[in-house]
């Protein structure tokens, strides 16, 4: 055998196992069928080729014939890559219109015709001994040309137009099958169908190897899309290829000990086979299904974000609806107590007062919830500036220690206090108001949380980095070892918390731990159990 039928023999092997590969890929879909047919009839091309140039056909040995009849065959090809564009890929296409189709075959049909019944197209072959038999071209021979160019030229054409409509991978797909026809149609027009003409004919066989190129990107394309799919049908085509291998090893056996050898060994071939099958298809069964379940999941997170956002906006809106007619009920109950309205009584007193205190509280968790949508979407707002920490605290500590003390509410036993070094610094680059609304929250927790005995407040300087260190400590109801770790949460409150405890929204500290990490400072909580008070520390860096 020489180079080239070598050659061809393979290109046909890699263009009937990538056309059956593409074939029982899908079944059911017209462009894979039609995948089918284009690498079948270029096979039948390439062994018309085989035949012709080895010049054995059973019966047949006039090598006229046998040129016809390869020209005749190459016409098919041709004719099945115009259809193949126009159906590939399925969702894209145009379907052609009976009158194309019906063209296209009396075009075929023509040319077959002229090639076999008369001598326009081939006149004469002159055999060589190199194989490379000289095809002596008919008065008509550029109708063949022809033929070939406007189907091909059609075809390409038609998928160019068609990668012009299509996105993302289908577009690469079409691209691929564009690159491929385009380099084998060349090499083949080339080759084959020209340079015969100007009598160089040692290479007329190139456009069938070259078809293997062709194939090759097609094949790619189709595959790129469904890969897990193309292991099972893998899997299926070699099984089958052993076992149709042992079932010949097993007929052509003449000794009983190698048939007895042969035939278990098919037994054995034949069940390993479809185990292996079996399991294939199972893995990957698996994985499509972990690859749905993942896109599904990735559509639910989705929906998921847009909830949280959407969740976020109603936060801001209802928030700001609640402020203004809130704003109004504290106003109106802070002018009672102070008699613009003339004298009350001190039962009217008390219970405006708690009217008072609860709408604080509500301004309070309104802030918390206005702060959160705005750390959420991103647009929380801080002005930077030197503050002193000490003149804060204090102001601050001063103002809650007023608040107890002119309570109407008795039955708290607190001592409130503030400590800290009358020649140290405590001076930060911080938004004055987000740090007020972190330690009055700390300060107004610890009051909170704390039935009886005191409340510190102290500042110190941390000695490695000089960082300002503020500290709240109460002798209250101390914080579990498992509401530790939500404490800084959104919602985080402790869940034994008693009724008493009610009014709490869970928010305050999530917002101080955002406020506090937007300083690039530190928060954190200690304690040593329930009942065993609570120490809360904010680290701030000192400027
Ligand atoms: P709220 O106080 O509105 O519930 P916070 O975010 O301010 O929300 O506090 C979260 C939780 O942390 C509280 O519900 C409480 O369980 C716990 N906590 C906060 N400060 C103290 C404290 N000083 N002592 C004990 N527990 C505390």
């Amino acid at each position: 055998m020489d180079l080239a039928t070598i050659l061809l023999v393979l290109a046909n092997v890699g263009n009937f196992s990538m056309g059956l590969l593409v074939y029982l890929r899908n079944k059911k879909a017209t462009a894979n069928f039609l995948f089918g047919i284009l690498a079948f009839v270029i096979v039948l091309w390439g062994i018309a080729m085989i035949i012709f140039r080895g010049y054995i056909f059973f019966g047949i040995s006039d090598p006229l014939i046998l040129s016809k009849i390869l020209f005749s065959v190459a016409s098919l090809p041709v004719f099945f890559l115009f259809l193949f564009a126009f159906i590939f890929p399925e969702e894209s296409s145009r379907k052609p219109h009976w009158i194309t189709i019906s063209l296209a075959v009396i075009g075929l049909l023509t040319i077959i015709f002229a090639i076999m019944a008369t001598d326009l197209i081939i006149r004469n072959v002159e055999m060589q001994i190199t194989k490379n038999h000289r095809i002596i071209f008919g008065d008509w021979y550029f109708i063949y040309l022809f033929y070939v160019m406007v189907y091909i030229g059609a075809a390409i054409i038609n998928m160019f137009l068609n990668t012009k409509k299509l996105f993302g991978i289908q577009k690469k797909q079409l691209f691929y099958f564009f690159i491929g026809v385009l380099i084998s149609a060349s090499i083949s027009l080339f080759f084959n169908l020209i340079l015969p003409i100007f009598k160089i004919y040692e290479y007329q066989w190139f456009g069938q190897v070259s078809t293997l190129i062709m194939l090759g990107f097609m094949t790619y394309a189709i595959m790129k899309l469904h890969l897990l799919r193309v292991k099972i049908v893998t899997a299926e085509f070699f099984t089958f290829i052993m076992w149709v291998f042992i079932l010949i090893r097993f007929l052509t056996t003449t000794t009983n000990q190698e048939r007895i050898l042969n035939g278990g060994f098919l037994v054995f071939i034949t069940v390993f086979g479809l185990l292996l099958i079996r399991s294939v298809i199972k893995e990957v069964r698996a994985r499509e299904e972990i690859e749905e379940l993942a896109t599904k999941l990735e559509f639910a997170n989705l929906r998921l974000k847009q909830l949280d956002e959407a969740k976020s906006d109603f936060l801001s809106i209802a928030s700001h609806q609640l402020r203004t007619p809130l704003t109004a009920i504290k106003g109106y109950a802070s002018m009672i107590l102070e008699g613009s309205y003339g004298k009350i009584s001190e039962t009217t007193k008390s219970a405006v007062d708690k009217i008072f205190q609860s709408s604080q509280r509500l301004v309070l968790i309104i802030g918390d919830f206005l702060d959160i949508s705005h750390i959420e979407q991103g647009t929380m707002q801080y002005d930077f500036a030197a503050l002193d920490v000490k003149e804060l605290a204090k102001g601050l500590t001063d103002e809650f220690k007023a608040t107890i003390e002119s309570s109407t509410d008795k039955s708290k036993a607190l001592k409130i206090s503030f400590e800290a070094d009358e020649k140290e610094n405590f001076s930060v680059n911080a938004d004055r108001n987000k740090i007020r609304q972190v330690v009055s929250n700390l300060i107004d927790n610890s009051i909170k949380y704390t039935p009886a005995g005191f409340v510190k407040v102290s500042l110190s300087k941390i000695a490695e980095n000089g960082n300002v260190l503020l500290k709240i400590e109460d002798s209250g109801i101390g914080i579990s070892a498992e509401t530790m770790p939500n404490l800084f949460k959104k919602f985080g409150r402790a869940r034994s918390l008693s009724s008493a405890y009610a009014n709490g929204s869970g928010l305050g500290l999530y917002v101080a731990k955002e406020i506090i990490k937007a300083h690039k400072g530190k928060i954190w909580a200690e304690s040593e159990g329930e009942g065993k008070g609570s120490r809360f520390f904010v680290e701030l860096k000192a400027t």
